[in-house]
């Protein structure tokens, strides 16, 4: 019941996460209990590296603006490629020698001297189970609907998924050059199926029409990505052992496990000790978008990781540490716990539609 309460809220519990005393005590207070701590144990060295950064994000005077990392969402067709593309080629300077422009998951945008990480396509689960695990790949969702197609059931699916993470939302409304792109009854379709109110309309929905294949009103959209990422406040720790999120991950037949993080705090550089989930290692080279080896990544890049012992599950947090002894037992100490749930769940994961079925 507690799950199901919570879930209708737009807060995912796992049972098998636990929750911490000061969480146990305000969920008991709604149901009209008290809770009496009796024995204290510190069992989960995950929860204690994100207590640390907790207690940092605590001191607001030590936290820089990065910049937002922004999906692309939306129905199938609708053009969520066509923009991301046309983002790349219009922001993304090709300066790589060679020409082998590899391709990963996320890029940067610079916009007078400004940067967006756009981050290709999470699929929509992604940001229910990366929320699960206490860590948000994303600052901003972009809407995109089609002119001539309208809300469908995708663009609700999107829109449900952003705003259950409490994801601020700009919708483009693309494909505004065809001939049937009918910009209007799209916003009405906003309004009336998910009380996106657009700002002309007297509400507080930002809308920009565009046409992603034409290039039309992409530097608007840009704009209101800047102004939302500002007013948003998306802070982060600037220095110091880097936290991160992994969004893609593989293994990669010349180097072995390779994983595409999104940095969210601190700095990561070759050397760096490292535990993501039930996997550990060492980061032996950086990678940026083009295939490039870089220094060091930090808040809001997008970096490719050479150096774990094994392939990190995706939407897992990435963590910098210490020693590679506590890397190790970090992630021993995760593979132990999943093998556990895995033996009471018989399966690994909890999956959206199953809390539904609760
Ligand atoms: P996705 O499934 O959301 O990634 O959609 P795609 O980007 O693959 O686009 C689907 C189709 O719509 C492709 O044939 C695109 O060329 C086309 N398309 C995308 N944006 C526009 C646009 O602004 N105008 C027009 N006319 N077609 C577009
Ligand atoms: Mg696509």
């Amino acid at each position: 019941k507690i799950i199901k309460d919570h879930f209708m809220r737009g807060i995912i519990l796992r049972p098998a996460q636990g929750v911490n005393l000061e969480e146990a005590r305000q969920i008991a207070a709604q149901y009209g209990w008290n809770i009496e701590l009796k024995e204290e144990k510190i069992s989960d060295p995950i929860e204690a590296l994100k207590e640390k950064f907790d207690e940092l994000y605590k001191d607001e005077s030590k936290l820089v603006q990065r910049p937002p990392v922004v999906t692309v969402m939306g129905h199938v067709d609708h053009g969520k490629t066509t923009l991301l593309d046309r983002i790349r080629k219009t922001t993304v300077a090709e300066k790589e020698v060679g020409g082998i422009t590899q391709s990963i998951g996320a890029y940067q945008a610079e916009i007078d001297g400004k940067k967006i990480t756009f981050i290709d396509t999470p699929g929509h689960e992604a940001f229910t189970e990366m929320r699960a695990r206490g860590a948000q790949a994303t600052d901003i969702v972009v809407l995109v609907v089609a002119a001539d197609d309208g809300v469908m059931p995708q663009t609700i699916e999107a829109f449900n998924h952003a705003k259950t993470a409490n994801v601020p939302i700009i919708v483009a409304i693309n494909k505004i050059d065809k001939p049937n792109a009918n910009i209007d009854l799209t916003k009405q379709q906003l309004a009336s199926k998910l009380g996106l109110v657009p700002e002309d309309w007297g509400g507080d929905t930002i809308v920009v029409p565009i046409s992603a294949k034409m290039g039309k009103g992409i530097d608007e959209l840009l704009e209101m990505i800047l102004l939302v990422a500002e007013m948003s406040e998306i802070k982060c720790i600037p220095q110091g052992n880097a936290r991160g999120v992994i969004i893609e991950s593989e293994l990669d037949k010349g180097v072995g496990p390779l994983a595409t993080a999104i940095i969210k705090d601190g700095i990561i550089k070759p050397g760096d000790y490292i535990v993501a989930g039930s996997t550990h290692g060492k980061v032996r080279a950086l990678r940026d978008e083009k295939g490039r080896k870089v220094k060091n990544a930090g808040p809001s890049d997008p970096v490719q990781i050479i150096g774990f012992e094994e392939v990190p599950d995706m939407h897992e947090i990435l963590y910098v540490v210490d020693s590679l002894d506590q890397a190790r037992e970090i992630s021993a100490f995760v593979k132990e716990r999943q093998k556990k749930e895995r033996m009471v769940k018989g399966k690994k994961h909890v999956r959206l539609e199953e809390f539904m079925r609760i």
